[in-house]
């Protein structure tokens, strides 16, 4: 009999455990539940949020991926123009910049090591 009743109380108890999860989820079910950082983002937060989990970067955030400079692999300069400025360091020891002016169009040679680069035209989000 003892025995009866504690396992009754125990089911009440699981059953009142249950109800209280479900009123609780329908509660925030009804309400539309707690909206996440991109569900409620708008304009330039919610630009910056999508191109960060496609994996592009906005502003030039993170830091750029390395090329090997070579005629199949150049370096890769974002413009927003049809030319930029590029300022080598041919060598890692060198104390002297070569700057040169790189156009739209093929992949230019640095005049003083030769490494490649290519102009890729870049928009500003804004
Ligand atoms: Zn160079």
């Amino acid at each position: 009999m003892a025995a009866r009743l504690l396992l009754r109380s125990g089911l009440r108890a699981a059953a009142a455990c249950r109800a209280v999860r479900v009123s609780a989820a329908s509660r925030c079910m009804s309400t539309g539940g707690i909206p996440t950082d991109e569900e409620q983002a708008t304009g330039l937060e919610k630009v910056i949020m999508k191109a960060m989990r496609d994996g592009t970067d906005p502003y030039n955030m993170m830091k750029p991926k390395g090329y090997a400079g070579s005629k199949m692999d150049p370096h890769l300069v974002p413009s927003i123009t049809n030319k930029r400025i590029v300022g080598c360091v041919c060598e890692e020891d060198n104390t002297a910049v070569v700057w040169f002016w790189l156009h739209e169009g093929e992949a230019q040679r640095c005049p003083s090591c030769g490494a490649h680069y290519q102009l890729v035209p870049h928009e500003l989000p804004h």
